[in-house]
């Protein structure tokens, strides 16, 4: 696949996800494929664009703000990396989505900011489904506290959950936790909240989107299978 056009590889993701839709008995539309551009240059969001991608996922605040600057304006830009506090007055009336809120802090200064310059945001519970050290995101049994706290704070909307799934050889591996991050939602949202929208599920990477489109992913957040390895991150 790697050597490929940035457009033939996103047919064939784009190919897989349809493909593990129907395996899955599910409507195709209910999936989005975000295109991880992180470390990418403008040139080769531009070719994915072009190719018909309107979703892109950065994780650094700095380089969404330029690259949201220079882009088409009908691009949905989701935040998918850790974000400090100090950095959410820069995004907020950019990014359609922040995938990565984990504390109640975080939360508390997005809802400000979203006031201050009167937009709403959406925004997904991070859940370190796996307990991994290394990683940010709450874990199963705090996230309901949390998004119940959250649901409180004006100018957000809590879209569901996103998690970012241990590094393994075998995609199947992960099963488990995709599994276990649709079940926490489907839990949360039977408490049937104001405010509250467990309809997104942000799961699955380059090594283990199919897996997590059949098990109810409706966001997946694929980088290296689109414009091919990064250096560093
Ligand atoms: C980099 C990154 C991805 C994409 O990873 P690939 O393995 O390149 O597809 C997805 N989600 C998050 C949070 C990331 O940081």
């Amino acid at each position: 696949m790697l050597g490929n056009s940035i457009k033939e590889n996103i047919a064939e993701v784009e190919k897989i996800i349809d493909e593990e839709c129907s395996k899955a008995g599910r409507n195709r539309n209910e999936v989005t494929l975000i295109a991880v551009s992180k470390t990418k240059p403008v040139e080769m969001l531009q070719e994915a664009y072009d190719a018909g991608c309107r979703d892109f996922g950065e994780n650094k605040v700095q380089e969404l703000v330029d690259k949201y600057e220079v882009l088409p304006k009908d691009i949905r830009w989701h935040m998918i990396g850790h974000l400090q506090r100090n950095k959410v007055k820069y995004i907020v009336d950019k990014v359609y989505m922040i995938h990565s809120v984990d504390s109640l802090r975080l939360a508390e200064e997005i809802s400000k900011e979203a006031v201050k310059k009167r937009v709403d945001v959406n925004i997904l519970i991070e859940v370190n489904v796996a307990n991994e050290e290394t990683k940010f995101g709450v874990s199963c049994e705090e996230a309901k506290k949390l998004v119940m706290d959250i649901a409180k704070l004006p100018n957000l909307k809590v879209k569901g959950l996103m998690t970012i799934a241990p590094f393994v050889e075998n995609a199947e591996e992960n099963r488990d936790i995709f599994k276990k991050l649709n079940k926490l939602a489907v839990d949360i949202a039977r408490e049937k909240v104001d405010n509250i929208f467990m309809e997104t599920l942000s799961m699955g990477m380059s090594g283990d989107y199919p897996v997590a489109v059949s098990e109810g992913a409706t966001y997946v957040r694929v980088g290296t299978s689109i414009f091919g390895i990064r250096k560093g991150i």
